[in-house]
Protein backbone atom coordinates (compact mmCIF):
# COMPACT_ATOMS: atom_id res chain seq x y z
CA UNK A 1 0.00 0.00 0.00
CA UNK A 2 3.05 2.35 0.40
CA UNK A 3 4.53 3.50 -2.59
CA UNK A 4 8.31 3.08 -2.69
CA UNK A 5 9.91 6.98 -2.48
CA UNK A 6 13.52 7.54 -4.02
CA UNK A 7 14.71 10.86 -3.22
CA UNK A 8 18.30 12.48 -4.00
CA UNK A 9 19.30 15.61 -2.36
CA UNK A 10 22.24 16.98 -4.75
CA UNK A 11 23.55 19.34 -1.36
CA UNK A 12 25.38 22.18 -2.13
CA UNK A 13 26.28 20.63 -5.59
CA UNK A 14 25.66 21.71 -9.18
CA UNK A 15 24.98 25.26 -11.09
CA UNK A 16 21.88 25.36 -12.89
CA UNK A 17 23.46 23.93 -16.48
CA UNK A 18 24.83 21.18 -14.32
CA UNK A 19 21.36 20.43 -12.89
CA UNK A 20 19.28 20.75 -15.94
CA UNK A 21 21.75 18.76 -17.72
CA UNK A 22 21.63 16.12 -14.88
CA UNK A 23 18.22 16.59 -14.45
CA UNK A 24 17.57 15.12 -18.20
CA UNK A 25 19.77 12.51 -18.27
CA UNK A 26 17.59 11.14 -14.92
CA UNK A 27 14.38 11.16 -16.63
CA UNK A 28 15.74 9.24 -19.71
CA UNK A 29 16.86 6.51 -17.40
CA UNK A 30 14.12 6.26 -15.17
CA UNK A 31 10.70 7.07 -17.81
CA UNK A 32 9.88 3.51 -17.65
CA UNK A 33 10.02 3.36 -13.78
CA UNK A 34 6.06 3.74 -12.39
CA UNK A 35 6.01 2.29 -9.60
CA UNK A 36 8.49 4.66 -7.47
CA UNK A 37 7.69 8.46 -6.29
CA UNK A 38 11.15 9.61 -7.70
CA UNK A 39 12.29 12.80 -6.35
CA UNK A 40 15.53 15.07 -6.77
CA UNK A 41 16.55 18.20 -4.50
CA UNK A 42 18.50 20.86 -5.98
CA UNK A 43 19.96 23.97 -4.81
CA UNK A 44 17.67 27.14 -4.56
CA UNK A 45 19.38 28.78 -7.59
CA UNK A 46 18.31 25.72 -9.76
CA UNK A 47 14.97 24.96 -8.77
CA UNK A 48 12.91 26.49 -11.59
CA UNK A 49 15.09 25.81 -13.94
CA UNK A 50 15.14 22.03 -12.90
CA UNK A 51 11.30 22.03 -12.31
CA UNK A 52 11.44 23.03 -16.34
CA UNK A 53 13.38 20.09 -17.52
CA UNK A 54 10.72 17.74 -15.13
CA UNK A 55 8.36 18.53 -16.67
CA UNK A 56 5.71 16.26 -17.88
CA UNK A 57 8.51 13.35 -16.36
CA UNK A 58 8.24 11.55 -13.64
CA UNK A 59 10.24 12.55 -11.49
CA UNK A 60 9.43 15.67 -8.85
CA UNK A 61 10.94 18.51 -7.05
CA UNK A 62 11.75 18.76 -3.86
CA UNK A 63 13.89 21.92 -1.71
CA UNK A 64 16.59 21.34 0.26
CA UNK A 65 15.36 23.49 3.31
CA UNK A 66 12.47 26.13 4.28
CA UNK A 67 11.66 29.31 6.08
CA UNK A 68 8.61 28.63 8.61
CA UNK A 69 6.74 31.66 7.76
CA UNK A 70 5.31 32.51 4.25
CA UNK A 71 6.64 36.29 3.70
CA UNK A 72 8.69 39.38 6.03
CA UNK A 73 11.70 40.90 7.05
CA UNK A 74 13.39 37.62 6.86
CA UNK A 75 16.79 38.61 5.37
CA UNK A 76 18.15 35.24 3.31
CA UNK A 77 15.63 32.84 3.83
CA UNK A 78 12.95 31.39 1.18
CA UNK A 79 9.35 30.25 2.31
CA UNK A 80 7.34 27.60 1.62
CA UNK A 81 5.05 29.69 -0.53
CA UNK A 82 8.10 30.32 -2.85
CA UNK A 83 9.07 26.83 -3.12
CA UNK A 84 5.73 25.71 -4.04
CA UNK A 85 6.04 28.54 -6.51
CA UNK A 86 9.16 27.44 -8.14
CA UNK A 87 7.65 24.29 -8.44
CA UNK A 88 8.49 22.03 -5.43
CA UNK A 89 6.66 19.32 -3.98
CA UNK A 90 8.14 18.60 -0.81
CA UNK A 91 10.46 19.53 1.38
CA UNK A 92 13.26 18.11 2.95
CA UNK A 93 13.96 19.17 6.85
CA UNK A 94 15.64 18.23 9.59
CA UNK A 95 18.80 17.04 7.64
CA UNK A 96 21.73 16.02 9.93
CA UNK A 97 24.33 18.81 8.23
CA UNK A 98 21.23 21.57 9.11
CA UNK A 99 20.90 20.13 12.97
CA UNK A 100 24.90 20.19 12.98
CA UNK A 101 26.30 23.01 11.17
CA UNK A 102 22.73 25.73 11.08
CA UNK A 103 22.08 24.80 14.78
CA UNK A 104 18.69 23.45 13.56
CA UNK A 105 16.73 22.23 16.54
CA UNK A 106 13.86 20.14 17.28
CA UNK A 107 11.67 22.75 17.84
CA UNK A 108 12.37 24.50 14.78
CA UNK A 109 11.93 21.67 12.61
CA UNK A 110 8.82 21.27 14.22
CA UNK A 111 7.76 24.90 13.05
CA UNK A 112 8.69 24.27 9.48
CA UNK A 113 6.82 20.95 9.07
CA UNK A 114 3.97 22.79 10.35
CA UNK A 115 4.50 25.77 8.09
CA UNK A 116 4.82 23.18 5.34
CA UNK A 117 1.21 21.23 6.43
CA UNK A 118 -0.16 24.62 6.09
CA UNK A 119 1.44 25.47 2.61
CA UNK A 120 0.01 22.28 0.76
CA UNK A 121 3.69 20.85 0.79
CA UNK A 122 5.02 17.09 1.15
CA UNK A 123 7.91 17.14 3.74
CA UNK A 124 11.01 14.82 3.92
CA UNK A 125 11.61 14.57 7.38
CA UNK A 126 14.89 13.23 8.24
CA UNK A 127 16.00 12.18 11.84
CA UNK A 128 19.20 9.92 12.83
CA UNK A 129 21.41 9.09 15.97
CA UNK A 130 25.35 9.78 16.09
CA UNK A 131 27.68 6.92 16.43
CA UNK A 132 28.13 7.85 19.63
CA UNK A 133 24.54 7.75 20.48
CA UNK A 134 24.05 4.25 19.09
CA UNK A 135 26.78 2.84 20.80
CA UNK A 136 25.98 4.17 24.51
CA UNK A 137 22.67 2.93 23.94
CA UNK A 138 20.59 6.46 23.76
CA UNK A 139 19.41 5.80 20.09
CA UNK A 140 15.61 5.06 20.80
CA UNK A 141 15.42 7.78 22.91
CA UNK A 142 16.84 10.11 20.77
CA UNK A 143 14.71 8.99 17.83
CA UNK A 144 11.67 9.11 19.59
CA UNK A 145 12.66 12.94 20.94
CA UNK A 146 13.14 13.81 17.66
CA UNK A 147 10.10 12.28 16.04
CA UNK A 148 7.79 13.38 18.79
CA UNK A 149 9.19 17.00 19.35
CA UNK A 150 9.56 16.99 15.17
CA UNK A 151 6.49 15.92 14.40
CA UNK A 152 4.50 17.70 17.35
CA UNK A 153 0.78 19.55 16.90
CA UNK A 154 0.54 17.92 13.14
CA UNK A 155 -2.93 16.39 12.69
CA UNK A 156 -3.39 12.76 11.56
CA UNK A 157 -4.57 14.23 8.23
CA UNK A 158 -1.28 16.40 7.77
CA UNK A 159 0.48 13.52 8.72
CA UNK A 160 -0.52 11.99 5.29
CA UNK A 161 1.93 14.28 3.33
CA UNK A 162 5.27 13.68 5.71
CA UNK A 163 7.17 11.11 4.57
CA UNK A 164 9.83 10.07 7.46
CA UNK A 165 14.17 9.73 6.76
CA UNK A 166 16.14 7.45 8.59
CA UNK A 167 19.22 8.60 8.06
CA UNK A 168 21.74 7.30 10.82
CA UNK A 169 24.29 10.35 11.11
CA UNK A 170 27.47 8.05 11.35
CA UNK A 171 26.19 6.40 8.14
CA UNK A 172 25.56 9.87 5.91
CA UNK A 173 28.60 10.42 3.24
CA UNK A 174 31.07 7.88 5.08
CA UNK A 175 30.42 5.15 2.95
CA UNK A 176 29.19 3.12 6.17
CA UNK A 177 26.18 1.74 5.28
CA UNK A 178 23.61 0.44 8.15
CA UNK A 179 23.06 -3.27 7.47
CA UNK A 180 19.59 -4.31 6.33
CA UNK A 181 18.81 -5.79 9.87
CA UNK A 182 19.58 -2.41 11.65
CA UNK A 183 17.72 -0.20 9.28
CA UNK A 184 14.64 -2.42 9.33
CA UNK A 185 15.14 -2.33 13.31
CA UNK A 186 14.89 0.95 13.60
CA UNK A 187 12.02 1.44 10.80
CA UNK A 188 9.99 -1.03 12.27
CA UNK A 189 10.97 0.86 15.78
CA UNK A 190 9.64 4.44 13.99
CA UNK A 191 6.37 3.02 12.74
CA UNK A 192 5.50 1.81 16.15
CA UNK A 193 5.87 5.22 17.78
CA UNK A 194 3.83 6.65 14.59
CA UNK A 195 1.47 3.98 16.49
CA UNK A 196 1.55 5.28 19.31
CA UNK A 197 1.62 8.96 18.32
CA UNK A 198 -0.75 8.90 15.89
CA UNK A 199 -2.49 5.12 15.45
CA UNK A 200 -2.12 2.35 13.68
CA UNK A 201 -3.28 3.50 10.18
CA UNK A 202 -1.46 6.31 10.04
CA UNK A 203 1.55 4.33 11.24
CA UNK A 204 0.73 1.98 8.09
CA UNK A 205 0.37 4.18 5.67
CA UNK A 206 3.61 6.70 6.50
CA UNK A 207 6.52 5.73 4.03
CA UNK A 208 10.06 5.35 6.16
CA UNK A 209 13.04 5.98 3.84
CA UNK A 210 16.84 5.22 4.60
CA UNK A 211 19.32 7.20 3.92
CA UNK A 212 23.26 6.63 4.49
CA UNK A 213 25.35 5.75 1.72
CA UNK A 214 22.86 4.25 -0.82
CA UNK A 215 24.65 2.83 -3.58
CA UNK A 216 23.48 0.81 -6.06
CA UNK A 217 25.33 -2.04 -4.75
CA UNK A 218 23.35 -2.12 -1.53
CA UNK A 219 19.72 -0.82 -2.22
CA UNK A 220 18.76 -4.05 -2.99
CA UNK A 221 18.96 -5.64 0.15
CA UNK A 222 17.61 -2.66 2.33
CA UNK A 223 14.41 -2.44 -0.12
CA UNK A 224 13.73 -6.27 0.59
CA UNK A 225 13.29 -5.07 4.44
CA UNK A 226 9.47 -4.84 5.32
CA UNK A 227 9.53 -1.46 6.96
CA UNK A 228 11.86 0.24 4.67
CA UNK A 229 9.66 2.85 2.05
CA UNK A 230 12.75 3.88 -0.08
CA UNK A 231 15.72 6.44 -0.19
CA UNK A 232 16.63 9.68 0.73
CA UNK A 233 19.93 9.52 -1.43
CA UNK A 234 22.86 11.86 -1.08
CA UNK A 235 26.24 10.90 -2.92
CA UNK A 236 25.08 8.44 -5.37
CA UNK A 237 22.37 10.64 -6.58
CA UNK A 238 24.75 13.38 -8.36
CA UNK A 239 25.20 10.36 -10.98
CA UNK A 240 22.07 10.00 -13.15
CA UNK A 241 23.36 5.97 -13.77
CA UNK A 242 23.68 5.75 -10.38
CA UNK A 243 20.44 7.49 -8.87
CA UNK A 244 18.76 5.77 -11.80
CA UNK A 245 19.95 1.81 -10.75
CA UNK A 246 18.84 2.96 -7.44
CA UNK A 247 15.41 4.10 -8.49
CA UNK A 248 15.13 0.97 -10.69
CA UNK A 249 16.03 -0.68 -7.11
CA UNK A 250 14.97 -4.81 -7.27
CA UNK A 251 14.22 -6.51 -4.06
CA UNK A 252 14.56 -9.93 -3.09
CA UNK A 253 11.84 -12.04 -4.12
C1 LIG B 1 22.07 12.48 2.75
O1 LIG B 1 22.74 13.50 2.72
O2 LIG B 1 20.86 12.58 2.99
C2 LIG B 1 22.73 11.22 2.50
C3 LIG B 1 22.09 10.13 2.81
O3 LIG B 1 23.99 11.25 1.97
P1 LIG B 1 24.85 9.98 1.42
O4 LIG B 1 23.93 9.15 0.57
O5 LIG B 1 25.96 10.60 0.62
O6 LIG B 1 25.32 9.23 2.62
Amino acid sequence: MRTPMIAGNWKLHKTIAEATSLASELTAAVASNQNVEIVVAPVYTALSKVAETLAGSNVKLAAQNCYPEPQGAFTGEVSPLLLKDAGCEYVIIGHSERRQLFAETDESVNKKALALAEGGLGTIFCIGETLEERETGKMFDVLRQQVTAGLKNLTTEQMKTVVVAYEPVWAIGTGKVATDEQAQEVHSFIRGLLAELYDAQTAAATRILYGGSVKPGNVDGLMTQPDVDGALVGGASLKAEDFARIANFEPAA
